[in-house]
C-alpha cells in the first residue's frame, strides 16, 4: 500500500467477517436489541475479561451511567474520579445527582493518583471510578485495598483499555464493575456501543433491570422502578462477535503500529512516549506522546498545526474536567492533569495502517519536529 494524502487519528478494522455477521443478523429480522448475536456476545466478551457476566449497552457513558445508578448512587453522594479523562466519566455522576470530586493524575501512569483519591475521601464518598487513560490501566490493587478500607465501590472506565493486562490479568476483571466502549474510534468499535462486566451477580441482575426501562423480568409492563433504555441492538452485537473474534488481530496490529512510533520517535525532552509501568501490557487505543519538556506548553499547539498541514490528523489530549463550565467550581489543584492537558498528542493509530504508512507518518513527524526546534 502507497503513501496517502491524508492520514485520521483512527479507523475502525472492519472485514468480511463483520458483514457477514451483520447481514446476517439483518436477514434474521432480529435488528433490534433481541437476538442470538447479544446473548453470545454477551457471553463471549464476559469469558474473555475473565469477569463472570457482561451486561451490554447503547454506549460507553451509558454503561457509566448504568453502574452507578445500580449501585444506588444519587443526591448527596460523592464520587472520586481523576481529572484527566474523557467528560463521560465526570457526567455519569453528574446524571445520577452525586458530585464528582476530582483528584489529579499520576505522572507515572497518567491514571488517578492513588493517594490522593484517599486524602480526598470524605463520609459522603461512595465509589471511585478510576479511568485506564490511553489504554494504561490504573492501580487497580492499590485502589481496591483503598476501596475495601472505606466501603467504596470501585468502578473501573475502560472504555480505552480493551486489550490492556495488569499482571496477567485483563481489564473486566480488575474492579468490581468496568465499564467499556465501542465508539467508533475505539480498538474494537460496533460504531456506538457498550458493556459493563462485573462478577457481582446482584449489580448485574440491577443493571440488566434499569437497562430494559426497569420492566419486572417476570411481569410484562410492570415498572417497579424508573428504568432506562440503554440497550444495545442486535446488529451492533454482530459487529462485536466478528470484531471480538478478530480481537487478537487487531490488538497485535495496533500494538505494532504503536512500537514503531515510540522506537522511531522518542527523543525527550523534545518529544516522550507514554511511559508504561512493570507489570502492565497497555491496550493500543492512541499513539500518546508528550511534546517537550514538563512545565511547558504551546510546543505541541505548534506541532499539531504544522502535522495538520503535512496531512496527519492528530489530538490533542483531553481538557482537564475541573476547566470545563459545568465542573469550574470543582475544588482542588491538579498540576499533573494540566501539564499533560498541554503537553499530549495523539498519532493515527488503527489497524489497517501499512508498514509504508506509519514511515510516512514517522517522517511527517520528524519532519515537524525539527521545524520547530529549529526555530527556537
Ligand atoms: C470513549 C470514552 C467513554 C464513553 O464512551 P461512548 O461510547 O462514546 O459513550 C467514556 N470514558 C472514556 C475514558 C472514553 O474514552
Amino acid at each position: 500500500m502507497s503513501a496517502q494524502d491524508r492520514y485520521p487519528v483512527a479507523r475502525p478494522c472492519l472485514s468480511d467477517l463483520e458483514e457477514r455477521y451483520l447481514l446476517d443478523a439483518y436477514r434474521s429480522g432480529w435488528v433490534s436489541s433481541q437476538g442470538p448475536y447479544l446473548q453470545r456476545f454477551e457471553e463471549q466478551f464476559a469469558a474473555r475479561c475473565g469477569a463472570a457476566t457482561a451486561v451490554a449497552t447503547g454506549n460507553g457513558t451509558v454503561a457509566l451511567h448504568l453502574v452507578l445508578a445500580a449501585a444506588g448512587i444519587g443526591p448527596g453522594d460523592e464520587v472520586i474520579v481523576p481529572a484527566l479523562t474523557y467528560v463521560a466519566t465526570a457526567n455519569a455522576v453528574t446524571y445520577c445527582g452525586a458530585r464528582p470530586v476530582f483528584v489529579d493524575v499520576s505522572p507515572e501512569s497518567w491514571c488517578i493518583d492513588v493517594e490522593q483519591a484517599a486524602a480526598a475521601v470524605g463520609p459522603r464518598t461512595r465509589a471511585v471510578v478510576a479511568v485506564d487513560l490511553y489504554g494504561h490501566p490504573a492501580d487497580y490493587p492499590a485502589l481496591r485495598a483503598l476501596c475495601a478500607r472505606h466501603g467504596l465501590l470501585l468502578v473501573a472506565d475502560a472504555a480505552e483499555s480493551f486489550g490492556a493486562l495488569l499482571d496477567g490479568r485483563p481489564t473486566g476483571d480488575l474492579a468490581d464493575a468496568t465499564t467499556f466502549s465501542f465508539f467508533g474510534n475505539k480498538v474494537i468499535t460496533a460504531g456506538e456501543g457498550g458493556c459493563v462486566t462485573t462478577s457481582d451477580p446482584a449489580l448485574a441482575e440491577r443493571m440488566r433491570l434499569l437497562r430494559n426501562q426497569g420492566m419486572d423480568p417476570r411481569r410484562r409492563y410492570f415498572f417497579p422502578v424508573v428504568g432506562f433504555n440503554y440497550r444495545l441492538t442486535n446488529l451492533a452485537a454482530a459487529l462485536l462477535c466478528a470484531q471480538l473474534e478478530r480481537a487478537d488481530e487487531i490488538v497485535g496490529r495496533r500494538d505494532a503500529v504503536i512500537a514503531t512510533y515510540e522506537r522511531e520517535l522518542s527523543d525527550p525532552p523534545l518529544i516522550n512516549p507514554q511511559p508504561v509501568l512493570p507489570g502492565v501490557r497497555r491496550a493500543p487505543w492512541m499513539a500518546s506522546f508528550l511534546v517537550g519538556p514538563p512545565g511547558t506548553g504551546g510546543l505541541r499547539d505548534e506541532l499539531a498545526r504544522t502535522l495538520d498541514l503535512l496531512g496527519v490528523d492528530t489530538r490533542p489530549f483531553f481538557v482537564p474536567i475541573p476547566d470545563l463550565p459545568p465542573y469550574a467550581d470543582a475544588a482542588g489543584d491538579h498540576p499533573v492533569t494540566a501539564d499533560l492537558a498541554r503537553r499530549g498528542i495523539n498519532l493515527p493509530t488503527f489497524a489497517e495502517l501499512s508498514d509504508v504508512d506509519v514511515k510516512v507518518i514517522i517522517d511527517r513527524v520528524r519532519a515537524a519536529l525539527s521545524g520547530i526546534s529549529g526555530r527556537r
